[in-house]
């Protein structure tokens, strides 16, 4: 069988990928917070792990492979854009304008994704249909001496988990002094994360142990992953940007509520995406979500050939010449054919061909 080697955070060395379950290869990619349009860094990750998951389908067989990419759908970003709504006049109440939200955003996202061509995952796991298990999970926590609660909140202990910081590369006396924690005075320690928080009227709640509240996000991930994929898993992913606080706060929910098992075996992280150049942000006017892009007539196809012509690892830069070269490109792989990229004219079928000025493929 041809062999795969993964670049591990975890292990900071590039390993042999051998599966814990052959016949049942299983992956978690963080999916998203469903407040709004995905933006072009958004299909970073997405567009990676299509690759990945179609590799290991063609090794493994298409049977022997479990995709799980989440849905976040309890944020606080939802939440306000539910309470403008509202300001607004909206006759729905707070939890319908939640989901109303969710629901549209959900939509958007799988279409957007449909159009780069990435496959649907085996499973999409909505936070707000696993709170069961995220309280169930917090009170295992609390019961080995890894959580406490706290004035309505249930936080986790990071003293008590001596591999805090180890995914990210930080000791938490370093990670006090350089970040930007939340001191609140319920917290025994100021890096200490939440777990659980307590919602007021205004806000999307669920009865619990500690009174009516929500989940953090960290939680979420943790309790997906185990209830879809087991305690010990394969490959976990998402973007470089998660891999602190999200993904070192996952390793130790999970670890600690499950010291027997050794949670995801290899991290991939993909790096950021700029835009000629500069980090993508609203205020420099260089943000634009997928959605943006195929309305302005580039074919999804483009999209996803501009995004995996760039190694993974590597910070990606979306241009505009990389766009153009990337159509001309397709152009030449379909023969050059006057229908223009995205177009699939039965009467045109692809040629195999493969120009010599075809770009080199990164290899992992
Ligand atoms: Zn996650």
């Amino acid at each position: 069988m041809v062999e795969i080697r993964l670049t591990n955070t975890r292990t900071r060395r590039k390993e042999v990928f051998a599966p814990l379950d052959p016949a049942n290869v299983r992956l978690y990619l963080c999916g998203p917070t469903v407040y709004d349009r995905a933006h072009l860094g958004n299909a970073r990750p997405t567009l990676v792990f299509d690759v990945l998951v179609r590799l290991l389908r063609h090794l493994h067989g298409a049977d022997h492979v479990t995709y799980v990419r989440n849905i976040t759908d309890v944020d606080d970003k939802i939440n306000a854009e539910a309470q403008r709504r509202k300001r607004l006049g909206s006759p729905l109440s707070l939890e319908d304008l939640i989901a109303e939200r969710a629901e549209e955003t959900i939509a958007w996202y799988r279409a957007d994704m449909a159009a780069l061509g990435a496959a649907p995952p085996d499973h999409e796991p909505r936070a707000t249909e696993y709170i069961p298990q995220m309280i169930a999970m917090i009170e295992t926590l609390i019961a080995r001496g890894h959580a406490y609660a706290a004035e309505g909140h249930v936080l986790f202990d990071v003293r008590s988990f001596p591999d805090y910081g180890k995914l990210s590369g930080r000791s938490v006396d370093d990670m006090i002094a350089g970040a930007r924690v939340e001191v609140a005075p319920f917290k025994r320690d100021p890096m200490d994360f939440v777990l659980w928080k307590p919602s007021d009227d205004d806000l999307p709640g669920w009865d619990s142990p500690w009174g009516r509240g929500r989940p953090g996000w960290h939680i979420e991930c943790s309790a997906m992953s185990e209830a879809l994929l087991g305690p010990s898993f394969d490959i976990h992913g998402g973007g470089i940007d998660l891999q602190f606080p999200h993904h070192e706060n996952e390793v130790a929910q999970s670890c600690c509520a499950h010291p027997q098992a050794s949670f995801a075996q290899v991290w991939l992280h993909n790096e950021m995406l700029q835009v000629e150049g500069k980090k993508m942000s609203k205020s420099l006017g260089n943000f634009f979500t997928v959605r943006d892009l195929l309305d302005r007539g580039v074919p999804g196809e483009v999209i996803r050939f501009v995004m995996l012509s760039t190694h993974y690892r590597k910070p990606m830069d979306w241009t505009e010449t990389k766009r153009a070269e990337a159509e001309a490109v397709l152009r030449r792989w379909r023969g050059g054919g006057g229908g223009g990229v995205g177009s699939r004219r039965a009467s045109s079928p692809p040629r195999a061909r493969r120009p010599p000025s075809s770009p080199r493929w990164p290899t992992t």
